[in-house]
């Protein structure tokens, strides 16, 4: 396993006390393979990306247990130094928002080019080339003259473009990805998704993509983990959740997402917010707004049960898991 995060939690202080954005998540990714990682804000998807890419704001943030084996090799226990090193080489991330993450004051092609210039030591000559040839990889067209331009000069499909190359510039083994389409309209995100595809499948990179959107990642992503109140509620291969949901949260999402052939309906929506992290619901935090929610719900928490009657390997942390697959 290229990524494999085990029983991972993470704290915030805050003024209402302590939130638990991440509590006792586990999940992998293989070299090749794209895991989705779908849920509202607040989810605790964002912070688990944060906590491996090491580029979470500690305090107020804290990692108060659990693994993050990297190659083999725990992030969370190197020392720091040796971690930097590892994350350097070996991962990137994407953000939602280009605008911000690109310096608005340098052509793309100096910051293309800085990626070989200070990593791999190259001359301003080469890295310029370089730059040129990364453009042409994420087919922005016209790479030859727009590598002059600044980012502001780019759309917004284009200026994504132009942060996936610098991610992939240095060939990581992994690329995270955090609502990298959610800023752009709906015909540029599936562009954009397809190019992370397309080069995850060339580089044979791990890809997780962070999303809030399940209609964008049946297409790219291999497996979903699905998270709520900082836990997973539920994991499986991407084409057995869209057929079978076996968790009444991952069915209210499925639901709502909007269909062609049902062009004019009304469109589900899953009732009330999710919790405050400082205050999460004792039992199963979902319980206030499941409909499928007994007593049982409002004092035991649900385990993440393997979801036996599957024939891929999948988990739901629903106690009535079976219901919820065969209703
Ligand atoms: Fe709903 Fe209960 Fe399942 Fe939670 S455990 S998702 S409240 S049915
Ligand atoms: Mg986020």
């Amino acid at each position: 396993m290229l990524l494999e995060v085990r029983d991972l939690h993470v704290e915030f202080r805050t003024r209402d006390g302590v939130a638990k954005a991440v509590n006792g998540v586990s999940y992998g990714v293989d070299a090749g393979e794209t895991l989705a990682v779908l849920g509202e804000s607040g989810s605790g998807k964002s912070v688990t990306a944060q906590t491996i890419m090491g580029i979470l704001d500690t305090p107020p943030g804290k990692v108060t247990g659990g693994q993050i084996l990297f190659e083999g090799r725990d992030l969370l226990t190197l020392k720091e130094e040796e971690r930097r090193k590892v994350r350097g080489a070996g991962m990137a991330m994407i953000f939602q928002d280009a605008l911000s993450s690109l310096n608005p004051v340098l052509t793309v092609g100096d910051q293309l080019g800085e990626m070989f210039t200070v990593h791999r030591g190259m001359s301003r000559k080469d890295a310029r080339a370089k730059a040129v040839e990364l453009m042409d990889r994420v087919r922005i067209p016209g790479a030859r003259e727009r590598v002059r331009q600044y980012p502001h000069q780019f759309s917004g499909g284009m200026r994504q473009r132009i942060m996936i190359a610098m991610a992939i510039a240095l060939e990581p083994r992994l690329v995270i990805a955090d609502e990298p389409t959610t800023a752009l309209d709906v015909t540029v995100q599936a562009q954009v998704m397809d190019l992370l595809a397309e080069l995850r499948r060339e580089y044979r990179m791990g890809l997780i993509l962070i999303t809030h959107d399940l209609g964008v990642v049946a297409d790219v992503a291999d497996r979903i983990a699905v998270m709520y109140a900082g836990r997973i509620v539920e994991t499986a291969p991407v084409h057995d959740i869209y057929k079978a949901p076996a968790h009444p949260y991952t069915r209210g999402l499925l639901d709502s997402i909007p269909r062609l052939d049902q062009k004019g309906r009304q469109l589900y929506a899953i009732k009330g917010l999710p919790p405050s992290l400082t205050r999460i619901p004792p039992g199963c935090a979902f319980h206030p707004r499941c409909p499928m929610a007994r007593d049982v719900c409002r004092t035991d928490v649900p385990p993440l049960y393997e979801v036996t009657d599957a024939p891929s390997e999948r988990g739901s942390a629903c106690h009535f898991w079976r219901e919820c697959l065969h209703g």
